[in-house]
């Protein structure tokens, strides 16, 4: 069985290359979709919910910059369509399953840098995405930038 639509979750650092190569990669034999999903995190999340300011123009240039980069991917890797690009707003797990289950994907492929002591205990993206996925989930290995 060969996986017909898969939704890449990009971070929009470089480390989003790899990712999207092995998307690519497994995408092409079969001719499946390809998506690409970046969620911006609002700014109070981060700050822990209870800013005494007013972060929407901050929010909105995070915003348009996210747009830039991901308008970057299209030039680099022109086999992605601008139409199956998405840039959410929330929470990465959340938004990224909600899509995935939308936009009916049956692979959702990530990043993953293997994290040791510390960093496993606060967890990661790639191991928030795979609880309570809705479909298989990918965890493309990056390499340690030491
Ligand atoms: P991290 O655990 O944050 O180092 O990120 C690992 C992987 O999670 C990345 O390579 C991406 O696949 C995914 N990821 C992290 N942050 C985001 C984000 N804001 N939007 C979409 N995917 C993300």
């Amino acid at each position: 069985m060969s996986y017909e639509h898969l939704l890449v979750a990009v971070d929009l650092t470089e480390e989003c290359d790899p990712v999207i190569k092995r998307a690519m990669k497994l995408a092409e034999p079969t001719g499946a979709k390809v998506s690409l999903v970046h969620i911006v995190e609002p700014m109070a999340m981060a700050f822990g919910g209870d800013v005494p300011m007013d972060l929407s123009q901050l929010q909105q240039q995070q915003f348009d910059q996210a747009k830039e980069r991901m308008d970057r991917l299209f030039n680099k890797y022109p086999g992605i369509q601008r139409g199956d690009s998405h840039l959410k707003y929330g929470q990465p797990r959340q938004e990224i399953h909600a899509l995935a289950t939308e936009q009916q994907c049956d692979l959702i492929v990530v990043g993953s840098h293997g994290r040791h002591g510390l960093a496993l205990l606060l967890g990661s993206t790639a191991n928030d995405v795979l609880h309570g996925a809705p479909c298989d989930v990918l965890a493309v290995r990056l390499q340690k930038k030491d």
